[in-house]
């Protein structure tokens, strides 16, 4: 019986990998009258906050608001710089604020909604990278996990972790 070189690297490579799948669940309701009470109103507060947005650039104007442990709730918007890109996004803005104010107490929950002009945007504005990874600081900090609402005209959706948002996040110092 002649070795089969080819079998034998195809049985290799099988042996050798695993393939895996991340699978993130979050909910998506169709109205704010669907959430919880304090919810609503984290999200009332982000919507607000979009009126405090500082963006003649983008014109893009997004607002932020969080829950802290402690029942206080701060919010939050984007600010432009004429030195592009100096400016700050709403989620930023908001838990820097936040964790200056109450060093050591848990943000709960943050909620995010953006207007184009004058109009809530249909759909869900995600947070970017950066603010992804600062939310996720802020979660460690408090030691649970940071609800996400994502609010819009069309539907809001709401993540229960922070992890969700960056499954492969960095960790290991
Ligand atoms: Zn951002």
């Amino acid at each position: 019986m002649c070795f089969n070189y080819h079998k034998f690297i195809k049985f290799a490579v099988k042996q050798f990998y695993m393939k895996k799948k991340i699978v993130i669940e979050y909910q998506e309701f169709s109205s704010a009258d669907q959430l919880s009470k304090a919810d609503a109103e984290l999200l009332k507060e982000a919507v607000s906050a979009t009126e405090l947005s500082y963006s003649p650039f983008s014109k893009f104007r997004v607002g932020a608001a969080v829950r802290m442990a402690n029942g206080q709730i701060l919010k939050a918007a984007n600010q432009e710089s004429e030195a592009f890109p100096s400016g700050l996004c709403a989620e930023r803005s908001v838990l820097f604020y936040a964790l200056s104010k109450y060093p050591g107490v848990a943000v709960e929950a943050l909620a995010i909604a953006a207007k184009k002009g004058r109009k809530l945007t249909a759909t869900p504005t995600r947070p970017c990278g950066a603010c992804i990874q600062v939310m996720l600081d802020a979660q460690k900090r408090g030691g649970k996990p940071m609800k996400i609402i994502l609010g819009a005209a069309e539907k809001i959706e709401v993540i229960s972790s922070v992890n969700d948002l960056i499954p492969f996040s960095f960790d290991n110092l």
